[in-house]
C-alpha cells in the first residue's frame, strides 16, 4: 500500500457523505469517527531455526452499540494499525446494514504466511490469541478469517483460547472447520452473498446476467467462489489474477477448472487458452461486472477514468477510494459497495456463532436460505434509499446502516 494513501481518511470521508445526507446528530458522528478500543501487541515466536522473532499485531474494536464486536484477522506483510482501524469501522457499518447483532472489529498480524512453516504459523496464531485474549470472547469480540487466514488458523485460535479459559469455547471465533463447530457454507459465504447482491442489482438495472462478462481481481477465497457463483447464473469469467499474475480469455474460462488449475500449479499463469495480462490491464478491461477481491485502494483516482466495467461488486474491503467513487459515479458505473456486497461472510459467521451458542447445527439448505433472505433484504433497503435520497449505493448503504446504529446508541442512552 502506498504511504501517501491514508486509509482511515477513506472511512471518515464515507461517513461524512452519509452524515451530510442524514443531517446526522454530531454526537453520533463523533462516536462513529473513533474506534472504541485499539490494542497493539508484540508476539514472540520460536522459529524453526531456533531463533525468536517478534511479530507485531493489532486488534481494533470500532463500535459496540449493536452487540459484541466482530471481524476477521488478517496475516499480511503490510498490515498497519490505521488499516486495521478502517477495516474495523467497515465491519461496524456492514453488520448494521445487514441487521445482525454485532459491532465491528478487525485484527492483523504483520507477517508473510507464504514464507512460514506450518509450525511457525501455529505458534504465531496461538501467541497472537494469548496476547489479545483479555479483550476477546464469544460475548465480547469474535474473530474470523480474513486475508491469508483460514479454517486451520481459526482452529488454533479457538483451541488456544479454550485452553486459557479451561472451557471449550467454539463461539470465540467463526470460520472453523465443521468438525469443531464450523458452519456449512461459511467458506463460500462472502461470494454467495455477493452473487445474491449482483443478482438483485441486475434485476433493478435490467442487466442480463446470461453471458455477462466477469473480471475478478484476486482469485483467493472470495474471488474464486464469486466467479463460480456468477458462472452458475450464466455469466462468464474472462479474466482473473492473483499476486503471481493475471490471465485473460475473451471467450470465457471455466471458473471451477481455473480454481483446480491454481491449486495444482500455485498460479493462474498458463491456464489453457488464456494469455497473460497485467493488473492494470485487468482492472480496465471492457466487461459487465468487475469483482475486486483483493486488497484496499485498488480502484483509485489513477485508474478510475479508465474503468470500463458496467458494475463493480466489491468482494474486498475498501477496494475503491472516495476519489474513484466520484469518477465512477460521474461515468455511470454502478458500485455495489463492500459493506453490502461482501456481507455474506459475516452473516454466515453470525449463523455459525448462533449454532455454537446453542450447540445445535443446521443443514446447508437452511444456511443458504437464511443468507439469501438477509442479503435480498439488505439490497432492497439500500436500493430504496438509493432511489429516495438520490445517492450512490455506497452512500445509501451507509445511511441505512447509520440509522440503525443511531437507534441503538439512543436506546442505550449514549446520545440524546
Ligand atoms: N473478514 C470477513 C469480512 O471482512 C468476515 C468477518 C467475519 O466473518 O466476522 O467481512
Amino acid at each position: 500500500m502506498s504511504k501517501e494513501f491514508k486509509i482511515y481518511e477513506v472511512v471518515l470521508k464515507q461517513l461524512d457523505d452519509a452524515a451530510t445526507e442524514l443531517n446526522l446528530d454530531p454526537q453520533v458522528k463523533a462516536l462513529l469517527k473513533e474506534p472504541v478500543r485499539s490494542l497493539s501487541v508484540a508476539v514472540p515466536v520460536r522459529m524453526d531455526n531456533g531463533s525468536v522473532r517478534v511479530f507485531k499485531g493489532f486488534r481494533c474494536q470500532h463500535n459496540d452499540a449493536l452487540g459484541p464486536t466482530k471481524g476477521g484477522i488478517r496475516f499480511h506483510p503490510q498490515v498497519e494499525q490505521a488499516e486495521v482501524q478502517a477495516l474495523a469501522a467497515w465491519m461496524t457499518f456492514k453488520c448494521s446494514l445487514v441487521g445482525i447483532p454485532y459491532g465491528g472489529a478487525k485484527g492483523g498480524v504483520l507477517c508473510n504466511p507464504k514464507e512460514m512453516s506450518k509450525g511457525e504459523l501455529e505458534r504465531l496464531s496461538r501467541g497472537f490469541i494469548q496476547a489479545i485474549s483479555p479483550i476477546i470472547g464469544p460475548d465480547k469480540d469474535i474473530p474470523a478469517p480474513d486475508v491469508y487466514t483460514d479454517a486451520q488458523v481459526m482452529s488454533w485460535f479457538m483451541d488456544e483460547f479454550s485452553k486459557i479459559k479451561g472451557v471449550n469455547t467454539p463461539g470465540l471465533v467463526t470460520g472453523k472447520p465443521l468438525v469443531i463447530g464450523g458452519s456449512y457454507g461459511r467458506d463460500s459465504a462472502t461470494a454467495r452473498g455477493l452473487m445474491y447482491t449482483v443478482r438483485e442489482a441486475a434485476k433493478e438495472l435490467d442487466m442480463d446476467l446470461n453471458d455477462a462478462t466477469v473480471v475478478v481481481q484476486g482469485y483467493g477465497n472470495a474471488g474464486n467462489f464469486s466467479a463460480k457463483f456468477l458462472q452458475e447464473l450464466g455469466a462468464k469469467l474472462i479474466a482473473a489474477n492473483d499476486s503471481s499474475g493475471g490471465i485473460y480469455n475473451p471467450d470465457g474460462m471455466d471458473a471451477f477448472e481455473l480454481k483446480k488449475y491454481k491449486d495444482e500449479h500455485g498460479e493462474l499463469h498458463g491456464f489453457p487458452g488464456s494469455k497473460d495480462i497485467s493488473n492494470e490491464e485487468l482492472l480496465t478491461l471492457e466487461c459487465d461486472i468487475l469483482v475486486p477481491a483483493a486488497m484496499e485502494n485498488q480502484i483509485n483516482e489513477k485508474n478510475a477514468h479508465n474503468i470500463k466495467a458496467k458494475m463493480i461488486a466489491e468482494a474486498a474491503n475498501g477496494p475503491t477510494t472516495p476519489e474513484a467513487d466520484k469518477i465512477l459515479n460521474e461515468k455511470g458505473v454502478i458500485v455495489l459497495p463492500d459493506v453490502l456486497a461482501n456481507a455474506g461472510g459475516v452473516t454466515v459467521s453470525y449463523f455459525e456463532w448462533v449454532q455454537n451458542m446453542y450447540n445445535y447445527y443446521w443443514d446447508k439448505e437452511e444456511i443458504d436460505n437464511k443468507l439469501e433472505k438477509i442479503m435480498v433484504n439488505a439490497f432492497k433497503r439500500t436500493h430504496e434509499k438509493h432511489k429516495t435520497a438520490g445517492v450512490p449505493y455506497r452512500v445509501a448503504a451507509y445511511m441505512v446502516s447509520i440509522e440503525r446504529l443511531t437507534e441503538a446508541m439512543r436506546a442505550r442512552g449514549w446520545v440524546e
